[in-house]
C-alpha cells in the first residue's frame, strides 16, 4: 500500500500549491519512489470541461479523455508520466456518484448526509490510485483554501484517513504566505497561525509547514513559526520567489523539504536524487544564445493561464533550441486587414490558438493568411488549424463565404464540419472528442521529418472536423492533409506543401510536451522560427551594406 502526503493551503489562493505539490513530486522521485499526483477541487461542476477559460484557466485534456484542472499539466511536466481521469476529482462528481447511488437504492433506506457518505466518497477516491499497487507515495493537492466552506468535507476526509493510517504513512503539508510588511519592514508570521489554528480546528495538524516569502527566513522566524504551528523547526521550509517555476524544485531540494518528508514517512534508505536530466535543461532555459519573437493568436490572451501548457511547452521547446521565446500576445479580435501587417511584422513564428465559438475567429483567418503569404512559420492548433483551412479555402480556392459549421451553419462551402457522432449529442458536459487517439503520418511530409514516426498518438478535445468532400481539392492546390486517423477516417494534420513550415493539427500537442521530453512540432517550430529569424536578420545586414556602399 501507498504512503499519502496531502498539501493544503493557507491565507490566500494562488499560491502555487501546484507548483510545490508537483516539486515534492519530483524530488521524490529523483530518490527513485514511484509517486503520483492528484488533485481534489472542491467546486461543484462535474469536470472544468464546461468552464469559461476566463474562470479557471486552461482545460487539461490526459490520454483517457478526462478534462482535468490545468494542474494536472504541470504535474505531468514535472514527473514526465501521465495522469488519468482518477486524478482529478471536483465535489460535483463526488455528490454525482453518491446521488446515483442513493435512487439505486444503495444505502438501503438511510438518510445519505455529509457525513458520511460524502467524506466516505472523498476518502474512497482520496485511496483509489494509492491501493493500484503501482506507486509508492500518492500526493493530494486539496484545491482552495483552508477555511473555505467548501473545503470541509475535504479536509474532514482528511482528518480521517490521517487518524486510520499509522502516523508514518500519511503525513499533511500546509502551505502558507508569510508578507513583507513595508513599512514594518517585518515579516509577518500571524496569517500563518491563524491559518494553521484554523486547520487544527477542523481536526489536521500539519506535519510541514511551507512558506511562500519575498524575503529569506531568519532562523528566529522558522522557530517562531514552529513554536506557534506546533511543528518541529525543520519542518519550516521557506519557498522564495522563484524566476521559472521549473527552479522550484531545486529550491526545494536546498531547503530539505523531501528529506524531512521522507523522514516522516519513515522511508529510509532512498537514493541521492538523480536530477542531470533536470539540471540540464535548466542550464540550457537560462543561457539561452537566441532570442525569437512568437505570435499567439488568441481570443484570452489577457489570461495567462488560459494558454498554459503552449506556454509551458514553448519554455521547454525553447530550452532544448538555446532560443529564449518571447510570446507576443495578440488579441484576435483586435486583428484586421488594415492592420495585420503592422500588428504581426516583427514576429518570427506565428501560432493561431484553440477556442470555441465565433469571437474574433476573422482576426485568426488575417493571421494565417499572413503567415501563409509571407512565409512566416505558421503552427495552428485545433482551431488554428481549422482556421488555416478556412483561410486556404477563401483566399487559394476561391470560395469566399468558405466556413465552419461551428460559426456559420449556412455557409456554402462546409469545410469545417461537424463530426458524424457529435450530431446527436445534446450535452455539453464531458462529449467532446476528447482524450488519446491514434494518427497516422504520410511518409516525406514536414510532419513525418517533425515526429520521425508514421505512427503517433496524440490528445484531442472538439467537436469539428476537417470535411473529407473537400479533401481533393485541398490537395490538388497544396494544402496536404498529412496526418490520419484511419479508423475513424479524420483528417487529423494538414500542411502547406510550399512553405517552408506551416502546420496545423486538430489534437493538442502541447499537452504532451514536458521537461524531459519536449514536444517534437514545438521544437521544430521554435527552430523553424529561428531560421526564419537568421534569415531575415541576414537580408536586413545586406541591404545595410549595400546602402552604405
Ligand atoms: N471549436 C472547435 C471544435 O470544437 C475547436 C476546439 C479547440 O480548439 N479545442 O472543433
Amino acid at each position: 500500500m501507498a504512503k499519502f502526503i496531502f498539501v493544503t493551503g493557507g491565507v490566500t489562493s494562488s499560491l502555487g500549491k501546484g507548483i510545490i505539490a508537483a516539486s515534492l513530486a519530483k524530488l521524490l522521485q529523483s530518490r527513485g519512489l514511484k509517486v503520483t499526483i492528484q488533485k481534489f477541487d472542491p467546486y461543484i461542476n462535474v469536470d472544468p470541461g464546461t468552464l469559461n477559460p476566463y474562470e479557471h484557466g486552461e482545460c487539461f485534456v490526459t490520454d483517457d479523455g478526462a478534462e482535468t484542472d490545468l494542474d494536472l499539466g504541470h504535474y505531468e511536466r514535472f514527473l514526465n508520466i501521465p495522469t488519468s481521469q482518477a486524478n482529478n476529482v471536483t465535489t460535483g462528481r463526488i455528490y454525482q456518484t453518491v446521488i446515483n447511488k442513493e435512487r439505486e437504492g444503495a444505502y438501503l433506506g438511510k438518510t445519505v448526509q455529509v457525513v458520511p457518505h460524502i467524506t466516505d466518497e472523498i476518502k474512497r477516491r482520496m485511496m483509489l490510485l494509492g491501493n493500484s499497487g503501482e506507486y509508492d507515495i500518492i500526493i493530494t493537492e486539496l484545491g482552495g483554501t483552508v477555511g473555505d466552506i467548501e473545503s470541509l468535507p475535504f479536509v474532514e476526509a482528511v482528518r480521517q484517513i490521517q487518524w486510520e493510517l499509522p502516523d508514518e504513512d500519511c503525513i499533511v503539508v500546509h502551505l502558507t504566505l508569510i508578507p513583507y510588511l513595508k513599512a514594518a519592514k517585518e515579516l509577518k508570521t500571524k496569517p500563518t497561525q491563524h491559518s494553521v489554528r484554523l486547520l487544527s480546528q477542523e481536526g489536521v495538524q500539519p506535519n510541514v509547514i511551507v512558506c511562500r516569502t519575498e524575503r529569506a527566513l531568519s532562523k528566529e522566524l522558522r522557530k517562531k513559526i514552529a513554536l506557534f504551528c506546533n511543528v518541529k523547526t525543520e519542518a519550516v521550509i521557506e519557498a522564495m520567489d522563484a524566476n521559472s517555476i521549473y527552479e522550484v524544485p531545486l529550491k526545494m531540494l536546498q531547503e530539505g523539504l523531501d528529506v524531512i518528508v521522507l523522514k516522516k514517512l519513515q522511508i529510509n534508505g532512498y537514493a541521492a536524487p538523480e536530477l542531470n536530466k533536470w539540471n540540464h535543461f535548466l542550464q540550457m532555459l537560462v543561457a539561452p544564445k537566441h532570442k525569437i519573437n512568437i505570435g499567439l493568436i488568441g481570443k484570452y490572451v489577457e489570461l495567462q493561464d488560459a494558454y498554459k501548457s503552449i506556454l509551458e511547452a514553448f519554455v521547454h521547446a525553447g530550452s532544448i533550441n538555446q532560443c529564449k521565446v518571447n510570446i507576443v500576445n495578440i488579441h484576435s479580435e483586435h486583428l484586421t486587414t488594415k492592420n495585420v501587417h503592422e500588428k504581426l511584422k516583427e514576429l518570427d513564428g506565428l501560432l493561431v490558438a484553440p477556442g470555441f465559438g465565433s469571437r474574433g475567429v476573422e482576426g485568426k483567418i488575417e493571421a494565417v493568411k499572413y503567415a501563409r503569404e509571407n512565409k512566416l512559420p505558421f503552427f495552428g492548433i485545433c482551431l488554428g488549424m481549422q482556421m488555416a483551412v478556412i483561410e486556404f479555402a477563401r483566399n487559394v480556392l476561391g470560395w469566399t463565404n468558405a466556413h465552419s459549421t461551428e460559426m456559420d451553419a449556412n455557409t456554402s462551402h462546409p469545410v469545417i464540419a461537424l463530426m458524424e457522432e457529435q450530431k446527436k449529442i445534446k450535452n455539453k458536459g464531458g462529449t467532446m472528442r476528447l482524450g488519446a487517439y491514434p494518427c497516422e503520418i504520410q511518409n516525406e511530409s514536414l510532419a513525418f521529418k517533425i515526429y520521425q514516426s508514421s505512427e503517433i498518438s496524440e490528445r484531442h478535445r472538439h467537436r469539428w472536423e476537417f470535411n473529407n468532400n473537400y479533401i481533393k481539392d485541398y490537395t490538388n492546390a497544396g494544402l496536404i492533409p498529412s496526418g490520419k486517423n484511419t479508423a475513424k477516417e479524420l483528417v487529423e494534420i494538414v500542411e502547406l506543401k510550399d512553405h517552408p513550415f506551416f502546420i496545423g493539427v486538430q489534437f493538442h500537442p502541447e499537452l504532451k510536451s514536458t521537461v524531459e521530453n519536449p514536444h517534437p512540432i514545438f521544437v521544430a517550430f521554435v527552430k523553424a522560427s529561428h531560421d526564419f529569424a537568421q534569415k531575415n536578420e541576414a537580408a536586413k545586414n545586406k541591404l545595410a551594406e549595400n546602402q552604405s556602399l
